[in-house]
């Protein structure tokens, strides 16, 4: 297995990193996650357009252009030869004195890996259960940076409850997962929390949102409310590497049945056609 270490192939224990690299030292840095079905990576350019805008909202300098990020990772995937899994690319801004304050114009480091796996066809069949909870995060989720302890606290808090996710919540209003975006259905309209500064834009996220237009299905990017959450029909969440996975029970600070229905099987199918139907959404 090779990683990627700025613009090389290499083995893992071959790969040095600084003590001082800012992303070890401060969370200084952005990732992405791209999934790979039969050797192809789904939305790779989207993925990579939304880590250059994470980069830009960090004034971080890159060392590639989107098209080389691109040629890197499917250099890596086919080293690998990785046919199905994951590829997970990240920047840090590099190695300094450790110092709060940063430096524009720092060498921001590059490191890649793949990991072999399925996507959870069990769970996409039987759904999940969900933990709501408090959205503890900073105010950029819409930054895919490497900062998650929001993150994997919720994470954590879930699992202790035997839930496969936390769902998070601001003052009543519900944000998205520790790892996924949030759909709820009412009398067949789909509602998701807007693109702003307090969740992460899914690429899954918007790739539903297209399929949902195609499929003539009313979508409303708006705030909603636990109540809401409590009446919704169908509740979902969506993530590179859960797909539409949808959600049968909430516990933690609601406590909620649902039923799987139609418009998130729908969902759910279509953008298992578009994933194995084409490489680009
Ligand atoms: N929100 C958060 C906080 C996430 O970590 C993720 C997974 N990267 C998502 C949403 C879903 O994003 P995507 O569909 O691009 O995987």
């Amino acid at each position: 297995e090779f990683v990627l270490y700025h613009d090389q192939y290499v083995k893992k224990q071959d790969a040095v990193i600084d003590m001082e690299d800012r992303g070890y030292n401060f969370g200084d840095g952005i990732y992405e996650v791209v999934f790979v079905y039969g050797g192809k990576p789904f939305a790779m350019k989207e993925h990579f357009e939304r880590f250059i805008s994470s980069a830009s909202k960090l004034e971080m300098q890159l060392p590639f252009d989107a098209a080389r990020f691109v040629e890197l990772t499917e250099g890596l995937i086919q080293k690998n030869d990785l046919k199905d899994g994951m590829v997970y690319v990240q920047m840090t801004r590099g190695a300094s004195p450790r110092n709060h304050l940063y430096e524009r114009d720092m060498k921001c480091l590059v490191t890649g890996f793949t990991r072999h796996m399925k996507p959870p066809e069990d769970l996409h069949k039987a759904g999940i259960r969900v933990y709501l909870t408090d959205d503890i995060r900073w105010l950029r989720c819409d930054i895919k940076s490497l900062n998650l302890l929001g993150n994997t606290m919720a994470k954590r808090l879930a699992a202790d409850h035997n839930c496969h996710e936390a769902i998070q919540h601001r003052d009543g209003t519900v944000t998205e997962g520790s790892s996924s975006n949030l759909f709820i259905v009412k009398d067949g309209i789909l509602k998701t929390h807007p693109a702003n500064n307090l969740i992460l834009n899914g690429i899954t996220r918007q790739v539903i949102m297209k399929i949902a237009d195609e499929q003539g299905i009313t979508v409303e990017e708006a705030p909603f409310t636990i109540d809401e959450l409590s009446d919704a029909h169908e509740v979902f969440i969506s993530s590179t590497t859960m797909e539409v996975t949808p959600v049968i029970q909430i516990a933690g600070q609601l406590d909620a049945h649902y039923e799987i229905g139609d418009v998130t099987r729908t969902l759910q199918n279509r953008l298992k056609k578009k994933i194995h139907g084409s490489a680009h959404i």
